[in-house]
């Protein structure tokens, strides 16, 4: 029913897969800039996604997926995330995770390093911790939005 005034679609997908088609009745993702709290009836924005932890409300459950770069379009009804990686929390292999960010830690970018290698550096850093802490989260179930929520209806 995702004509319903009170949803919100949530669609995210990945290059290599479709990930999520549900209708929600709140999101809480990471903008480039900061989390943002999408209600139904949000005005509508193109922004860009950081690295963290999606989290989305339907019925009295709170659910979560990473989200790691990308884009979204958010409109009154529908959230559209294009997603450079997301996984699912189930989908989240711990120990890939930690080799990624022990990997990446063990190879810093030395003298000659340029603000490119410092940043692709930086970027595996930010994929493993968020895979890592959204890994903690287990299922999703009580993961509340404890971060602030700037619910808008704007
Ligand atoms: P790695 O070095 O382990 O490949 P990465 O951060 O370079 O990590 P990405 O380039 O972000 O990996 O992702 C490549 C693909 O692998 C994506 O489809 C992503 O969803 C998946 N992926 C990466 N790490 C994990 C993980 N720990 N658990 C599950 N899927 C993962």
């Amino acid at each position: 029913m995702a004509n319903e005034q009170n949803k919100i679609e949530l669609q995210v997908v990945t290059p290599e897969r479709h990930i999520l088609s549900e209708d929600v009745e709140s999101v809480e993702m990471p903008g480039k800039d900061g989390y943002l709290g999408i209600l139904p009836g949000h005005a509508p924005l193109l922004t860009e996604m950081g690295f963290g932890i999606l989290t989305y409300r339907k019925g009295s459950e709170i659910r979560s997926l990473t989200v790691l770069g990308g884009y979204a379009e958010v409109l009154p009804q529908r959230v559209i995330v294009l997603a450079e990686a997301a996984e699912r929390i189930e989908e989240i292999d711990r120990q890939r995770a930690q080799a990624a960010l022990d990997r990446a830690k063990a190879n810093l970018p030395g003298a000659n390093a340029t603000e490119a290698d410092w940043d692709a550096t930086n970027a595996a850093i930010a994929r493993a911790t968020v895979r890592l802490e959204a890994a903690g989260k287990g299922s999703g179930a009580g993961a509340t939005a404890s971060r602030e929520m700037e619910h808008s209806n704007a």
